[in-house]
């Protein structure tokens, strides 16, 4: 069935692929940007894959513009039947390092972004007893790693968020949830962090900077030989058969690497239905 689909993020990486990959099973696809002078690599992708999409400006940082765009998917089409909260931005530095304005801009686009855009959306879906909201967390939202503490931080609270909304919304309006939690991502991502990182004073010649020259060094082996990456496409793939699924996952890794790296965590529940049902038996029955 094809379906109106509102993906956030589509500039670059992992959002490009999303936006081809929905127009090419035959959805309608708005892929949105909050920059839209950086619409080229996805025209360009979209003009290799032969399929048409439309591109809207949307900031997820800014409430007008994610209502501005929403009014006019739902005046276009009637109605959006997924949305995909794809935009996000890493960052590395640890607490002591990391100012205030710094860890707020990390969790305003990581995690507010996303409650934004949700709730721009979850009135027409309740009111359709319909619709599928789709966060791109990570691995990091469910295992801590180093200097990364901001970041999980924020993927750990959309997390659960969306978990949160699965236990009610889901059973009572129709709603689905899903977080897809991806492991590395061959994408603009990392490159965006050192450069945010330069941006900020580089790295601080302090106690912390062998162990972050250790996490860094080692991130790059292990982008360059490793099963932790994986291509946008790939991990676009897993989405795709959330957003076809009549009964998707709540959660959701994207590799046999990022199952293996949560499996104490996840290996009794890994689509997160059980808890599901557990916190529906406890407070709503
Ligand atoms: P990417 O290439 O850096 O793309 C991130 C996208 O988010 C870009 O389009 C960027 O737009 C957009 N964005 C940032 N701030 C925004 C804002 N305020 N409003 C709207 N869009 C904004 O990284 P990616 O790998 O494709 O990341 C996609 C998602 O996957 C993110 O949620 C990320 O956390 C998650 N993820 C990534 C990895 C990884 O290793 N790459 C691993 C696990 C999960 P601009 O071009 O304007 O900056």
């Amino acid at each position: 069935m094809s379906k109106v689909i509102l993906i956030t993020g589509c500039s670059s990486g992992l959002g490009i692929s999303l936006a081809v990959q929905a127009a090419q099973a035959g959805h309608t696809v708005y892929a949105t940007m909050r920059n839209l002078d950086k619409r080229t690599a996805l025209d360009e992708a979209a003009e290799a894959a032969g399929v048409t999409l439309n591109v809207a400006q949307l900031d997820v940082q800014d409430s007008a513009s994610i209502a501005t765009c929403v009014e006019d998917v739902l005046g276009a089409q009637g109605h959006v039947d997924v949305l995909i909260n794809n935009a996000g931005a890493g960052f590395v530095r640890s607490t002591e390092q990391a100012s205030e304005d710094d860890i707020n801009w990390v969790m305003d686009v990581n995690f507010m972004g996303v409650v934004r855009c949700t709730k721009a959306l979850i009135a027409h879906f309740r009111e359709r007893r319909a619709g599928h909201v789709i966060t791109i967390s990570s691995v990091g939202g469910l295992v801590g790693q180093p200097f990364n503490e901001i970041y999980c931080a924020a993927k750990f609270a959309v997390e659960g968020y969306m978990e949160a909304m699965a236990s009610y919304i889901s059973p009572h309006f129709g709603i689905n949830f899903t977080v897809v939690e991806p492991g590395g991502i061959a994408s603009e991502f990392a490159a965006n962090v050192m450069k945010q990182v330069e941006e900020t004073g580089g790295m601080l010649d302090d106690e912390y900077l062998p162990i972050l020259q250790k996490y860094v060094g080692g991130s790059q082996t292990r982008q360059a030989g490793s099963d932790i990456y994986q291509t946008a496409d790939e991990v676009a793939a897993v989405v795709m058969e959330c957003v076809a699924s009549d009964a998707p996952p709540i959660r959701t890794r994207t590799s046999k690497w990022g199952e293996a790296f949560c499996a104490l965590k996840t290996d009794l529940d890994p689509d997160g239905k059980k808890l599901q049902q557990q916190v529906v038996d406890t407070f709503l029955s």
